[in-house]
């Protein structure tokens, strides 16, 4: 039987551990801080290399997903496919941000949602990804950019925008979101932390059992009938239903809901639609973030035009909606919004496809 895995571990975990192993607990702490914030995973050699310590920690596993392919966008976007433990693999970027950058983080293998504007809604959900998964796609990055962009590598912050969505898999995520933010380890901020769903309301209405971190909705669209499109999550629970339940959620001072919204040509991006969308935030502690769609090898969608992208903003801005445009990262190496899927299987889609059309000529 494999190791548990260090990364599964919360700090209470590895405290009842040590007492059960006779270490004092308080050299959780310790270990914890080596690990997670100084990412020396060569423990044997450090001050704590006691050989009741030492023989504690031998029955975990300390392996992280192996990088196979690394791709580095012109803008300075990083994408890695990393494999895990059982072959399967998932999509990890590293996005520049001002001073620091921000990892985007999968959740699941695959994603279950379908959503039609999205290459890994098209291979289908695989399976849940462990909380060891997820913080192993963080520290694998992390450390990549201590050794490739020394000057920015402070501590990134994270998006759940990967591949997945993140409240279908709540407990692992919840699971990995609190080892991330103990003191002791990484220490992020839960304002350092972004969850995205597409609205799936039996995640949203366990939200309250996680810390405050920022939520971001993928809304799309102010209509139900075109979110449903987009969205086939949306006629299960449509969106006054998930707007009512993220107004449950109690929010901090200032901190608002993000409204994720893909402007696509001719389908969500008239002067109309934005008028609809401002009514709907009217009165919500709300952020619109405008994302151009990203054209990919035979998208059934479009971008719109610069004018009209414009033309969207001002009308929310007018509205007193604060509303931002989101310039896309990495788009040479489809590392955009709802661009993840593994690259092997969308060449080797391609390829039956082309085979197809040569044999049908
Ligand atoms: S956009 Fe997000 S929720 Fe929708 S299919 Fe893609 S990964 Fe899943």
């Amino acid at each position: 039987m494999d190791n548990v895995s260090f990364y599964s571990l919360t700090l209470g975990h590895l405290k009842d551990h040590f007492l059960q192993n006779n270490v004092k607990p308080f050299h959780a702490q310790t270990v914890f801080t080596e690990i997670y914030k100084k990412l020396n995973f060569n423990f044997q050699k450090s001050d704590f290399d006691t050989p009741l310590i030492t023989d504690a920690l031998g029955v975990f596993d300390f392996s992280l997903p192996k990088i196979v392919r690394e791709q580095n966008a012109k803008d300075g976007t990083t994408k890695f496919l990393l494999e895990m433990k059982d072959g399967l693999k998932v999509e990890t970027v590293l996005i520049p941000f001002h001073k620091r950058f921000t990892v985007c983080l999968s959740s699941q293998v695959g994603c279950a949602m379908n959503c039609s504007f999205c290459y890994t809604g098209t291979q289908g959900l695989k399976r849940n990804l462990l909380a060891q998964e997820i913080i192993g796609q963080y520290l694998v990055a992390w450390q990549w950019l201590i050794q490739n962009r020394p000057e920015k590598s402070v501590c990134p912050n994270i998006v759940f925008m990967g591949q997945g969505e993140p409240l279908h898999n709540f407990d692992e995520v919840k699971k990995a979101i609190d080892i991330m933010l103990t003191t002791e380890g990484l220490h992020l901020g839960p304002r350092q932390i972004t969850l995205s769903t597409a609205g799936y309301l039996p995640g949203i209405e366990r939200l309250n059992e996680m810390a405050r971190v920022n939520i971001a909705l993928s809304l799309h669209s102010p209509t139900n009938s075109v979110r449903n499109e987009l969205i086939p999550l949306n006629r299960s629970y449509n969106i006054e239903t998930v707007l009512n339940a993220l107004g449950k959620i109690p929010l901090l001072k200032r901190q608002f809901v993000n409204f994720e919204y893909l402007l696509i040509k001719d389908l969500n991006n008239s002067s109309e639609d934005a008028v609809k969308l401002a009514t709907l935030l009217q009165g919500k502690k709300a952020i619109v973030n405008l994302i151009p769609f990203n054209e990919f090898p035979d998208s059934p969608y479009k971008r719109p035009s610069v004018e009209s992208i414009d033309r969207f903003k001002l009308i929310l801005e007018e509205n007193g909606i604060p509303t931002t445009v989101r310039t896309t990262k990495g788009d040479d190496i489809l590392a955009a919004c709802g661009q993840l899927k593994v690259l092997d299987e969308i060449t080797q889609a391609k390829k039956l496809r082309d085979e197809k059309n040569k044999n049908n000529l």
